[in-house]
């Protein structure tokens, strides 16, 4: 609590706000109009363009330096760095002695230390070592976006062309965004999906890694890339068992190929996306099949496509 507030015997609570200069914490630095925005700088190497993001957006903010080995981490190999969430919330805790801490985390996101039940459990670890030193503080830490979709936050939020200068990208290019990370591809594709024009263009090689990597699971993101794709590209869908080849009980490795339908399919422009309700534990065999009858594709996935309901008797003869 404050302590003038409390002289005065108003409780205000203490809020600092983590900010990186990313859509989701600008906007809740905008929407939260109460308490600090707090970057901590742990030597990430993207450090510098988040900054002049920061800047450029007009968000008032603290800064803390943390830089251990006094040069840029080189997170390349590894994006996702264990427990950051935790190390960024109890330096906020221990600099600032907030009764909230808020972080910007939406209702899919895939960072797992932003979930709910994450912020619980790092709100008892905060607390149990507040306890100790402030007696008997309690720190929360949550984001006030748990119940919102990025795009439903995007959607809500006033100023989306502002949302332009924010800036997420693990590997700048001359102060640019690459085009080449996991930070770029969620960037891009949700704000082109909402008609902003970002003038980044994905490589193929992030476009294909996502489509080969997203869990059959997640329709919304593979939902969402395809709706991206098909901007500015053909995107054909295709089944395989009864279009690629015969329907049979044999094993998958020996299923007879209907040749004209491959080569028709490797004959297609755009991205092709193959889509089977085959299991996942059957992956390896299609792949090695498909490699086998020479079927070019860019994109397996074990699920059918993201619909509610998809009915269509057309497609097939049309092929
Ligand atoms: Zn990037």
């Amino acid at each position: 609590m404050d302590k003038n507030a409390e002289i005065l015997g108003v409780e205000v609570m203490k809020v600092v706000k983590l900010v990186s200069g990313g859509i989701d914490s600008y906007i809740m630095s905008k929407e939260i109009t109460e308490g600090i925005n707090l970057y901590v700088d742990f030597g990430q190497k993207y450090a510098k363009q988040e900054l002049k993001a920061l800047k450029k957006l007009g968000v008032k903010f603290e800064k803390i330096t943390i830089n251990t080995t006094g040069k840029s981490t080189n997170i390349s190999d590894n994006f996702y760095i264990n427990n950051r969430n935790l190390c960024l919330v109890t330096l906020a805790s221990m600099f600032y002695s907030p009764d909230i801490i808020y972080l910007g985390a939406n209702k899919y996101d895939s960072h797992i230390d932003k979930s709910e039940y994450e912020c619980e459990k790092m709100s008892k670890i905060l607390s149990r070592y507040a306890n100790e030193k402030l007696n008997g503080k309690k720190v929360i830490v949550k984001s006030p976006y748990w119940n919102k979709s990025k795009e439903q936050m995007i959607e809500d939020f006033s100023d989306k062309q502002k949302l332009l200068d924010t800036f997420s990208c693990y590997n700048p290019i001359n102060d640019k965004p690459c085009g080449d990370c996991p930070a770029c591809l969620r960037r891009t594709v949700l704000l082109e999906n909402m008609g902003l024009k970002t003038g980044v263009k994905l490589s193929e090689r992030i476009i294909h890694e996502n489509l080969n990597k997203i869990h059959p699971k997640d329709r919304d993101r593979l939902s969402r890339l395809i709706f991206y794709l098909q901007k500015s590209n053909k995107v054909t869908a295709i089944d395989i068992d009864g279009i690629l080849c015969e329907c049979s009980s044999k094993p998958i490795l020996k299923k007879i190929p209907i040749k004209s339908n491959i080569d028709k399919l490797n004959n297609l422009d755009g991205y092709k996306l193959l889509f089977t309700a085959r299991l996942g534990v059957d992956r390896k065999d299609t792949k090695e099949w498909l490699k086998k009858h020479g079927v070019k594709y860019d994109a397996l996935i074990m699920s059918k496509l993201p619909y509610h309901t998809l009915i269509d008797d057309r497609s097939k003869k049309e092929f």
